[in-house]
């Protein structure tokens, strides 16, 4: 379809297919990533999450059809990282399969001698080339305010990454992003992260970053929206070309403080 078509199509369809401000805002606040969005940002993640409503089909797996409420819950955390990309971003795939909980997945990898392993995995996402993002529900559902974990993030974040082939953590970059410094910002963290694992020490993003530079891309982006001001304050080079790429700064509108009171009122 043409672009100026598709254009067209979408600013018509946003004309009475606006979803209710009501349902909008209720969903809203169960996803701390989005606090500190302006009034104009809202008005636009609105617009998404309508189209993105309007264009995904959702695939309820092993249970009865997706709630509309935890439709809503997917597309705002979906919509969030394209807030400032749009929705184009998404074109090339329209399937959410939703499962209840996490998911048995058979796989297979060849292992540096050529040995084939065959396993089964449970998961609680998986983004397919070409194909349907797959979530577990009970995963959406566990989000929580600036730990880092958002599987919706995650898998997204593995779309994006395959807007230009294999997921492989590196997405289009923009015209004026500099492919050295994404490069050299990424492998310094990745390196580091390996370090740190190799010498025992605690990781200081989910260490499931070093399993691949695709997961690097993917898990990075996940505490970019939900964990903004750790990321910077760990590994700055990486949150300013994530920063470039989703051409957002939730580190100066984020108040991430909600997270440092759970850690200093809690146990110990
Ligand atoms: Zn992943």
């Amino acid at each position: 379809m043409l672009a100026w078509y598709r254009r067209w199509r979408r600013n018509r369809y946003l004309r009475d297919g606006l979803i209710s401000e009501d349902a909008f805002t209720q969903v809203l606040g169960r996803v701390p990533a989005c606090d500190g969005l302006d009034a104009g940002e809202l008005d636009r993640l609105r617009r998404l999450v309508s189209l993105f409503l309007h264009e995904k089909v959702f695939s309820s797996a092993g249970h009865a059809e997706t709630a509309a409420q935890d439709r809503l819950l997917i597309a705002i955390n979906a919509c969030l990282p394209v807030l400032n990309l749009g929705i184009e971003a998404y074109d090339e795939w329209a399937t959410i399969i939703v499962y209840p909980d996490e998911f048995l997945v058979d796989h297979e990898q060849e292992d540096e001698v050529g040995v084939v392993h065959r396993g089964r995995d449970l998961r609680a996402g998986e983004a397919w080339e070409r194909g349907p993002l797959v979530i577990s529900l009970s995963d959406v559902h566990a989000q929580s305010a600036w730990e880092g974990y958002n599987v919706v993030i995650h898998e997204c974040a593995h779309k994006l990454d395959m807007c230009n082939g294999t997921p492989n953590g590196f997405p289009p970059l923009h015209r004026g992003m500099s492919i050295g410094r994404w490069t050299g910002a990424f492998t310094q963290a990745y390196d580091d992260l390996h370090a740190r694992i190799g010498r025992g020490e605690e990781t200081p993003i989910d260490a499931y970053a070093a399993e691949s530079p695709a997961e690097c891309f993917a898990v990075f982006s996940e505490y970019f929206f939900e964990a903004p001001r750790r990321l910077r304050a760990e590994y700055p080079a990486v949150y300013e070309q994530l920063a470039q790429y989703y051409r957002q700064d939730p580190a100066a509108r984020n108040n991430e403080k909600r997270y440092q009171s759970t850690i200093f009122s809690g146990s110990g």
